[in-house]
C-alpha cells in the first residue's frame, strides 16, 4: 500500500510532501484512509521545536477522522463490535499498553509506554507514517477505535478536535465536576477554551467568563456558553480581575479554568478565583515559562485546589465525541478553514498568524 504524507524533515523548515509503502498490517491492526486531520497549535510548536520530545522525520498530526480500508484478524471498536471496511472512524490519539499500574486503574493518560500518533514515531520506524498528515494511516493494534458511522459524512471532518483538545477538556471535568450555580473564568478561546466553555455551559453552569486576546474568539467563545467576555487588548489584568469580582458577588470565580500554555496566564488566573475555589490548568502541551508563587498567599491562605490536566484517555475521547455531536452546528464554527493537504504549510501560517482557529486538512478532497 502507498501513501503520501506530509513530513517534517527539520525544525522551522516547511513540511515535505513525501511517498510512503506501508509494510502489511499486522494481527489487530487498522489501516484508515484518513478523511480529515486537524491542525494542533501543538503541531505549529512542534515544527518550530519548541517540543523537545518531537524526533525528526516525522509524519506530524494526532487529530484524524476516516475510513477504515482493511482490517487484519480482529480487531474491535471500544464498544467491543468488529471493525470492518467502509466504517467512518476516529481514534484515540494515544496508544497504551492496557497492562501496567496506571493503564489498569484508570489513568491509562499516564501510562509508561504511551504513545501518539503523530508526535512520537518517527519515518524511521516502521510502518513510518504514523501521523494523520497523510492519505492513509496505519493504526497501532492497542487503538481505541470509535465508530462515528452516525455522523452526518458533512461534519466527520467537525469531529477532528475530539480526541485532542475535547478529551483535555472533558479530562479538567473529569476532576471536579461544576456545580449548576458556579461562576467560572475560562482563559483562552482557542479550540481548548471553547470545549471547556462548552462543557461547563453542559453542565448548567450559570456564568461563564470568557479572556482572550482575540476578538473574533471572543464571539465565537458566546456560542461556546460564554455569558461574559473579556478582552486582554483593552483591559489590564488589575482591570480584568475588577471585572471578575464584580460578577462574582466579591468573591472571585469558583473555579478558573486555563487554556492559554503561558505562565503569565496561570499568574493572572490565580487572582482570579475565590478564597476555597479551584484553578484548573490545561492548557500546557509544553513548557510556557515560570512564576512567582508565595505558597502562603496562593495556596494555604486562599484554601485553593490546585488541578493539573495532562493529555487524556478514552473514555475522555468519548466524553467530547458525546458533547460534539449534540453540539455539531457550533463545533463546526471550529473549523474555520479547509484545505488540501498539499496545503499544509499554508494551513501553518494561517494559523501561526491567528487568521484560522483550526485547519482541517483534507487528503482527498
Ligand atoms: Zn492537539
Ligand atoms: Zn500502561
Amino acid at each position: 500500500m502507498k501513501t503520501r504524507a506530509q513530513v517534517l524533515t527539520a525544525f522551522g523548515k516547511p513540511l515535505q510532501m513525501q511517498a510512503f509503502d506501508l509494510p502489511p498490517l499486522g494481527e489487530g491492526e487498522v489501516l484508515v484512509k484518513v478523511l480529515a486531520a486537524g491542525v494542533c497549535g501543538s503541531d505549529l510548536h512542534m515544527a518550530s521545536g519548541e517540543d523537545p520530545r518531537t524526533p525528526l522525520p516525522i509524519v506530524l498530526g494526532h487529530e484524524g477522522v476516516g475510513e477504515v480500508v482493511e482490517v487484519r484478524g480482529a480487531k474491535c471498536d471500544v464498544q467491543g463490535r468488529p471493525l470492518r471496511a467502509g466504517q467512518k472512524v476516529l481514534w484515540n490519539r494515544g496508544v497504551v499498553c492496557g497492562r501496567c499500574f496506571y493503564c489498569t486503574r484508570g489513568e491509562a493518560h499516564l501510562c509508561p509506554e504511551r504513545f501518539v500518533y503523530g508526535i512520537h514515531r518517527s519515518t524511521a520506524v516502521p510502518p513510518y507514517v504514523g501521523g494523520c498528515y497523510s492519505e492513509y494511516l496505519p493504526l497501532d493494534a492497542r487503538t481505541d477505535v470509535i465508530a462515528v458511522d452516525d455522523v452526518p459524512a458533512d461534519h466527520l471532518a467537525t469531529l477532528v478536535s475530539a480526541s485532542c483538545s475535547g478529551a483535555t477538556a472533558a479530562h479538567a471535568f473529569d476532576h471536579f465536576e461544576p456545580d449548576r450555580d458556579e461562576a467560572v473564568v475560562v482563559q483562552g478561546a482557542g479550540p481548548l477554551g471553547c470545549f471547556l466553555m462548552a462543557f461547563a455551559r453542559d453542565f448548567g453552569v450559570r456564568r461563564i467568563i470568557a479572556i482572550s486576546r482575540s476578538p473574533a474568539r471572543l464571539d465565537l467563545a458566546r456560542r461556546f456558553g460564554a455569558t461574559d467576555t473579556l478582552s486582554t487588548l483593552d483591559t489590564t489584568s488589575e482591570e480584568r480581575r475588577e471585572v471578575v469580582r464584580a460578577l462574582t458577588g466579591g468573591r472571585g470565580a469558583d473555579a478558573v479554568y486555563e487554556a492559554v500554555g503561558k505562565a503569565a496566564a496561570v499568574r493572572e488566573g490565580l487572582g482570579l478565583v475565590r478564597p476555597g475555589g479551584r484553578y484548573v490548568a490545561a492548557g500546557f502541551g509544553q513548557p510556557g515559562g515560570t512564576i512567582d508563587w508565595d505558597p502562603f498567599a496562593d495556596l494555604v491562605r486562599a484554601d485553593l485546589k490546585y488541578v493539573g490536566v495532562w493529555v487524556s484517555h478514552a473514555e475522555h475521547t468519548l466524553w467530547a465525541l458525546d458533547l460534539l455531536k449534540r453540539n455539531l452546528g457550533d463545533f463546526a464554527l471550529m473549523i474555520t478553514h479547509a484545505l488540501p493537504l498539499a496545503e499544509v504549510n499554508e494551513a501553518h501560517d494561517l494559523m501561526r498568524r491567528g487568521q484560522a482557529m483550526k485547519v482541517a486538512l483534507l487528503p482527498h478532497a
